[in-house]
């Protein structure tokens, strides 16, 4: 007879740490399953942690946990092809408790959180692949691994299995992804010194800065890069939606080296050490996306029920919260001795009164509409650049007559009427 649990977790990312720990901390006994030799050993972030939701989780955890550079300046670049008008917030009150958001990296970030599990009583069992969950008159009751004699019981299965959830697709719950619900990242780790950080980046130590480039980044399509600072290494990378990648016949790791090599970019990465290449999938669905999350003992969190802000580049901190959320409703259901759908429910309510949902549903038609529209990204961001050089540029020309030329310019290319329109499409889609 197989060997019973009160829960299985499938995955050690952030979703399915998050939910192991909590189950194991009120007192379930807990089995959690990797397929990676240790957690964090597959896994893939640009590198933004937020404090808040694992805060929640374990309180305090800046004092313990392998973080890289609390982040005190955040900046956006709209990159043309050799200027960039930038935006950006400093602020050093992110550099103090209890902080904003962290860089970590995500091989001993994650081995850390998992062992946190561990410590609460997880019994976490790594290289081992769920293959299939076992069904039973229509309730999932546990899980078969690729070990010998590898099947596992339990009154509830949870899926952490992140964005290409194929037990989530084996039960049904969400179907093939269509090309324009995920992103390709290609990302690369470069070590450098930490004083060349500090003075390229303008930080201190203890300070970390981010920057999120759109434009030529990704040769004007619908996509994003970052390059972010650890302690003695940066992170770059770049994605764009497979459909974009796909239209614009791009190459991933050509995008990178596109952006590698681009003269804004270069300088800062000068000496620098490849350290690491990765890809990895993002569900960027968003709220059309996220699929059925509760059915017969079994939860959807995570990347596996596509939780992901990807205009906020917020990700980990939903798994996160949704792993917390899953294990709330598997310890209610314990105490009613109930495992179904309705018994398990209180987890679709707290997920959809989230920040998560609320969220996601904020920004539910901005992927399309971006996508279906690629003047923003093509055309407006070399658009922003050339007014804002002939605007600084000092050439004898009054600045009134220079703001007429400038608007002329701009609507004389496209249209009055057809760049207040497509001003307001996209302020509708992010208001
Ligand atoms: C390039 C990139 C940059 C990102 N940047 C950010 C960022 O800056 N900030 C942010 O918040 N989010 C970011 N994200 C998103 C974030 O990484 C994810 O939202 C988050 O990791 C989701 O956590 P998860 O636990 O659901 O899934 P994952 O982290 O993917 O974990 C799933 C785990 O399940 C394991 N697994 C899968 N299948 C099985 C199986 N059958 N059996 C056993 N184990 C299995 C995997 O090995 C893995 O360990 C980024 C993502 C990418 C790809």
């Amino acid at each position: 007879m197989p060997e019973k649990f009160d829960v299985i977790v499938v995955g050690a990312g952030p979703a399915g740490t998050a939910c192991a720990f909590t189950c194991a901390k009120n007192g379930l006994k807990v089995l959690q399953i990797e397929r990676g030799e240790y957690p964090g050993s597959k896994n893939v972030m640009g590198g933004v942690l937020y404090r808040k939701q694992l805060e929640e989780i374990i309180p305090d955890f800046w004092k313990e946990a392998p973080l890289e550079r609390p982040i005190v300046e955040q900046r956006f670049w709209m990159m043309d092809k050799e200027s960039t008008v930038n935006f950006s917030y400093k602020g050093l009150e992110w550099g103090r408790e209890p902080y904003n958001n962290f860089t970590v990296l995500r091989a001993p970030f994650d081995q850390w959180f998992a062992q946190k599990g561990v410590n609460e009583g997880v019994l976490l069992i790594n290289e081992t692949v769920v293959t299939d969950c076992l069904v039973e008159n229509g309730k999932v009751i546990g899980v078969r691994t690729d070990r010998p004699d590898g099947e596992v019981l339990a009154d509830v299965v949870v899926l952490a299995d992140g964005v290409n959830s194929l037990l989530g697709k084996k039960l049904g719950f969400h179907k093939e992804f269509r090309p324009d619900e995920v992103a390709l990242t290609v990302m690369e780790v470069i070590n450098l010194p930490k004083e060349k950080i500090n003075d390229r980046f303008n930080l201190e130590d203890g300070q970390g800065c981010t920057i999120e480039i759109f434009g030529d980044s990704t040769k004007g399509n619908l996509g994003t890069a970052f390059l972010y600072t650890n302690k003695e290494s940066l992170n770059i990378g770049v994605g764009t939606t497979l459909s974009s990648m796909m239209k614009a016949k791009l190459k991933p790791y050509d995008l990178l080296d596109h952006l590698k090599n681009h003269p804004m970019v270069k300088p800062l990465l000068s000496g620098g050490e490849s350290a690491e290449y990765l890809a990895h999938l993002i569900p960027e669905g968003g709220y059309h996306s996220v699929p059925k999350v509760i059915g017969n003992g079994v939860l959807v969190i995570g990347d596996a029920a596509q939780l992901v802000n990807a205009i906020h580049r917020e990700g980990s901190n939903m798994a996160m919260s949704s792993g917390k959320m899953a294990a709330e409703a598997i310890v209610k259901a314990k105490v009613r001795n109930d495992f179904s759908e309705v018994g398990l429910s209180s987890y679709r309510d707290s997920l959809y009164n989230s920040f998560i949902i609320k969220d996601l549903e904020k920004y539910k038609n901005a992927a399309h509409t971006f996508e279906q529209y690629p003047q923003y990204f093509k055309d407006y961001i070399p658009m922003m650049n050339q007014a804002a050089s002939k605007f600084f540029t000092v050439d004898g020309t009054p600045k009134k007559d220079k703001q007429k030329q400038i608007m002329k310019s701009v609507t004389g290319e496209k249209g009055t009427l057809k760049v207040l329109s497509d001003m307001y499409r996209a302020w509708k889609a992010v208001k």
